[in-house]
């Protein structure tokens, strides 16, 4: 392959992805704003140690899957591997007033073996609910992303739930586990031998069947829950009960990042083959301790864009029309040109979306570029048209043609481009 194409595991989103893509862009920050939610951007890349000290040593993206780079000036930096570490440095680093809910639309990077559904570069949706502590918060996010993806037409999709303690509980939960790994060392795969040593409770993320196979009798992190873990996590599960959506416990759900306590979600469909985790999150309690800051509860989730493109539906809203408001202007020969042009410049004053060729070509190959353009109508500037201040009006869906005064011709496209176009 010539050194010009796309890096392995990147892609190109072009129409009418492009589109789709920014249409769930466009629903995740509405859903968002309305949730109370404000925007954080933050940079692409960061210095390592932030992603080391946040997604945890014993972590899949630290071990294997950062890009990792050392710059002219002799810093490790890091291009994120995810949004949160980011957005909580942010918020520290500026000394924004908490509780604060921010939420971020950002491309990702994890060196890992692509296939479907996972890339080495990918959009996350992210939000951050920083300072609240109530289990009612870690409810409200659950059902933030299961709206989400409702309002996209997913409906195919479970939640699965669990709570992994906190650092009164985990100590002795963790030694337990740790135990009954160590008694089982020799079934287990190498890495999960690494592992348990630096975070047991990362073996349960484990894909191969040997190690799942020891961990269906493993004592489970929900099992040992202290009292106030157990009543947080009672008060999340009552609220799921009272919701819509498909969930379910998963006593096995830890997830890949060592940052997380109590909570932790994934939405997983099955629309996705081996990649099914659409999204996921938990709270992280301890993080901005961690970056130096002061203790701050915090709960938040991150949604894949590819998975989520990969799951919609065909009926679903985000899927553009095969013609879109667009006009493509016809004009007829070089004295019209000029008339076509003016008549461009005021739609586009009027934010119509408007097109033309300025090549003299032939009429059959400007309706040919008016199709290419997937333009909703023409309208034909002529000779006739321009003398009698008329313009002729082509609805490119149905191929009906109408002869509109000048005067009617900005409501008589608005009124098209609001009915429905199919
Ligand atoms: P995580 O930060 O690992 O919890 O991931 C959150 C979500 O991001 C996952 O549920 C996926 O939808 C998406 N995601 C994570 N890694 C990848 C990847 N390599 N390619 C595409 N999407 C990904």
């Amino acid at each position: 392959m010539p050194r010009t194409s796309r890096p392995k595991g990147t892609q190109d989103f072009l129409p009418p992805e492009s589109t789709k893509k920014s249409r769930i862009e466009t629903i995740f920050r509405e859903l968002a704003t309305v949730y109370g939610y404000q925007e954080v951007v933050t940079p692409t890349f960061e210095h390592t140690e932030l992603f080391i000290k946040s997604s945890g040593t014993a972590s899949d993206i630290v071990q294997k899957e950062m890009y990792t780079f050392t710059d002219r000036g002799g810093r490790s930096l890091t291009l994120k591997p995810e949004g949160t570490p980011g957005a909580v440095r942010a918020v520290l680093e500026n000394n924004l007033h908490l509780p604060c809910r921010l939420f971020y639309i950002s491309p990702c990077f994890r060196y890992s073996r692509p296939q479907k559904g996972r890339y080495r570069e990918f959009y996350q949706l992210g939000v951050e609910a920083l300072g609240e502590a109530s289990p009612l918060v870690d409810a409200e996010t659950i059902a933030f992303g299961a709206t989400f993806f409702t309002r996209l037409g997913i409906t195919d999709f479970t939640i699965k739930v669990n709570s992994i303690g906190c650092r009164t509980c985990r100590p002795a939960y963790r030694e337990k586990l740790l135990n009954f790994l160590r008694e089982n060392r020799g079934k287990m795969c190498p890495d999960c031998q690494t592992r348990m040593e630096i975070n047991p409770l990362r073996t349960f993320d484990c894909k191969n069947e040997p190690c799942q196979q020891v961990l269906t009798s493993a004592p489970l992190p929900s099992s040992h829950l202290c009292p106030e873990c157990h009543a947080h996590f009672q008060e999340v599960i009552s609220s799921l009960k009272n919701s819509p959506f498909n969930w379910e416990l998963d006593p096995h759900l830890v997830r890949g990042l060592d940052y997380y306590n109590r909570t932790t979600f994934e939405y997983v469909s099955s629309a996705l083959g081996a990649q099914s985790s659409l999204g996921g999150g938990g709270r992280y309690d301890y993080l901005f301790e961690e970056f130096g800051g002061p203790p701050a509860p915090a709960v938040g989730l991150a949604i894949g864009l590819e998975r989520t493109l990969l799951t919609i539906p065909a009926s679903s809203p985000v899927f553009p029309p095969e013609r879109r408001n667009l006009v493509f202007i016809v004009w007829t020969g070089p004295g019209e040109m000029a008339n076509a042009r003016e008549l461009l410049a005021t739609l586009r004053q009027q934010n119509i979306p408007a097109l033309m060729t300025y090549e003299p070509v032939r009429l059959k190959r400007q309706f040919h570029l008016a199709d290419l353009a997937g333009a909703r109508l023409c309208l034909i500037v002529g000779e006739d048209e321009v003398r009698e201040n008329t313009y002729g009006l082509k609805n490119l869906i149905t191929g009906e043609q109408t002869t509109v005064p000048a005067a009617n011709l900005i409501p008589a496209i608005l009124a098209l481009f609001n009915s429905p176009a199919e």
